[in-house]
């Protein structure tokens, strides 16, 4: 059954369910809810809006076939488990979407497949197939082969990073927790949040179940990374009935991050939030609002050192005179080399890289203001 009219009905969204909602204690798949869930899913596609589903779940069920009572801290053995579970996860899915006859496909991704650009552009070409079949993609992180390096670290960020990929107008990040709690003021969860001030980052407190891994702040920082992308969030209890029909009916039922400004281009997000930098080049202070407030390219005069190994065309962050973090971008040039160049006006640099016609150290169409 459609969920509403489809006038205000966004035409691509990200559902992320966390192991709580998915679950009943360590390992126990609560399947009344992921019917329930596949059910507002699929009165959602029936409007004509596209889903995919971030789902975690995979290490929580192999807990819960192995037997074990606590996360494990090896590395190897949380693997297993994700091996285990994730197969299970899978049946679980296409289980509760066979009553409404549709396929789900299972999509595993390192933080390597988005990094490298060749392979973030066929991750997008594929979900795009997949929404073009009419398939419910139901994305994890591959835990099993990700190392503590690679790792994403937590399906709040993945699902942000999904978002972004697959220009999704909204992510829903459905949980345990009901939405943000006004903890300065009223006590009850903010509808709305229209910026994402250091005293809304404050109201977010970690995790403390078993099974879960992000808690509020990873939510928080997630959102922050969807809603550069233009994408508006929403975090709700994934056990309310109903919870995403009436979302989209608007009712509100949770907290509302709503997109400000315009987003960052395709290629700027992947920038900004898609890399690891591997280095840092430090500014000086008349450097920063040239970069910040006026767009514009990092050149060598405002460069006073670097940190790390780097080589052009890696990602660095931008950091000023305070070190605080103010932009990341590819840079035109390596750690050695910035530090010939560091302070010195275009003119010197000239005689240094002869028939260079580039001589910006990041060029602003390559650079992020964080
Ligand atoms: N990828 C993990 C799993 O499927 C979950 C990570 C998370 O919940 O954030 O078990």
């Amino acid at each position: 059954m459609p969920a509403a009219s489809s006038a205000h009905l966004p035409r691509r969204i990200v559902v992320k369910l966390g192991t709580g909602v998915l679950t009943t204690g360590i390992g126990q798949l609560n399947t009344e809810r992921i019917a329930a869930l596949a059910a507002g899913i699929s009165g959602l596609r029936a409007s004509g809006v596209e889903v995919v589903v971030v789902s975690s779940g995979a290490v929580g069920l192999g807990m819960g076939r192995l037997g074990l009572k606590k996360k494990p801290s090896a590395i190897a053995r949380k693997q297993a488990c994700a091996a285990i579970g994730q197969s299970l996860l899978m049946q679980t899915w296409q289980r509760a979407f066979d009553p409404h006859g549709a396929t789900v496909a299972q999509v595993l991704l390192t933080h390597e497949d988005l990094r490298s650009r060749a392979r973030h552009l066929g991750v997008k070409a594929c979900l795009q197939e997949l929404l073009d079949y009419g398939v419910v993609p139901v994305i994890n992180e591959n835990d099993t082969v990700s190392a503590a390096e690679i790792k994403f670290g937590d399906n709040d960020t993945l699902s942000a990073l999904v978002a972004g990929l697959v220009d999704a107008q909204h992510l829903v990040i459905l949980s345990t927790a009901p939405g943000l709690i006004d903890m300065k003021g009223t006590g009850k969860i903010l509808p709305v949040v229209e910026k994402i001030t250091p005293e809304i980052e404050a109201m977010a407190g970690g995790t403390t179940d078993v099974t879960a891994t992000g808690g509020m702040i990873s939510k928080i920082s997630a959102a922050k990374v969807a809603l550069r992308a233009g994408c508006a969030v929403s975090i709700a209890s994934g056990a309310e009935p109903d919870i995403l029909a009436r979302l989209f009916r608007g009712d509100n039922p949770g907290t509302t991050f709503i997109p400000a400004g315009v987003p960052l281009e395709s290629r700027k997000r992947w920038i900004a939030h898609y890399q690891r930098p591997t280095g840092e080049i430090l500014v000086n202070a008349n450097a920063v609002p040239a970069l910040r407030d006026q767009g514009r390219s990092l050149l060598a005069i405002g460069v006073t050192g670097s940190r790390g190994r780097f080589a052009p065309g890696d990602i660095v962050n931008i950091l000023g005179p305070d070190d605080t973090v103010l932009a990341r971008g590819e840079t035109a040039f390596g750690d050695a080399d910035i530090a010939r160049i560091a302070g010195l006006p275009s003119e010197k640099l000239k005689p240094l890289f002869p028939g260079r016609k580039h001589l910006e150290v990041i060029h602003r169409d390559d650079l992020v203001v964080l």
